[in-house]
């Protein structure tokens, strides 16, 4: 038996960190897909493509190969065979991946890449993102939207980039939660029957046992 996890949510709310946890307990695969669309944005960035050029961008989306790891204990990501788990996290591409992610080519061909890697996982899958419960895999047999409040939130990703400003850090989390909530192909939002857990109050260990609880019920 194959279970399938879906977990969405803005950025900050504790998506990677509760995602990898829970597969880890439970013995499931464990796919980030923020890290594709990252590695995609890298991609062009890398290859000379105006990220604010869609149809450019929509051309030129077929021509990375994108290869996910997916052991929760270390997880990995390359493009064209080259590491790209370093890259994909400078503030370059985390200010471009919107504006790439948002292009409709970008969008089916990452969807399908998704939808073949959580076919493929035995034993079952977690998959973190913004619309897996909504459009990536509508049947997953469990959707958890997690959220938090904005300054939990900035707080958290600030931590991580460790002495980032927390007011920058928070304007630019607000604008790119924004724009991937108001972008017209499937954009961040929770599943009518997706799970919301409000993780403001709560510290990471108690998402997880949380979630945790919500696969084996
Ligand atoms: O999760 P992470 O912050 O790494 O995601 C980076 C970006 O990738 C998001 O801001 C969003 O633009 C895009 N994304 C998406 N759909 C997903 C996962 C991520 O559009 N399922």
């Amino acid at each position: 038996e194959s279970v399938i996890v879906a977990i969405d949510g803005p950025s900050g709310t504790g998506k990677s960190s509760t995602s990898k946890a829970v597969a880890a307990k439970l013995g499931l695969r464990y796919l980030d897909t923020g890290a594709q669309y990252r590695a995609i944005t890298w991609w062009m960035i890398t290859n000379g493509v105006d990220v604010e050029d869609a149809q450019a961008v929509a051309v030129a989306a077929a021509k990375p190969v994108i290869v996910s790891g997916t052991d929760p204990a270390a997880p990995s990501i390359s493009v064209d065979g080259l590491d790209a788990a370093g890259p994909i996290r400078t503030q370059e591409v985390t200010s471009k991946v919107s504006a790439v992610s948002a292009v409709p080519e970008v969008r089916t061909l990452i969807t399908d890449l998704q939808r073949s890697i959580a076919a493929q996982a035995d034993g079952g899958i977690v998959v973190e993102g913004r619309d897996i419960g909504t459009t990536v895999l509508p049947d997953a047999d469990l959707k958890v939207f997690l959220t938090a409040s904005p300054e939990a939130r900035a707080a958290r990703r600030s931590g991580e980039l460790k002495g980032a400003d927390v007011h920058a850090t928070k304007e630019a989390l607000i604008k790119r939660d924004a724009a991937d909530s108001s972008r017209k192909t499937s954009p961040l939002a929770k599943a009518d029957d997706a799970v919301e857990v409000d993780t403001t109050e709560l510290t990471l260990d108690q998402v997880i046992e949380c979630v945790v609880t919500l696969v084996e019920e």
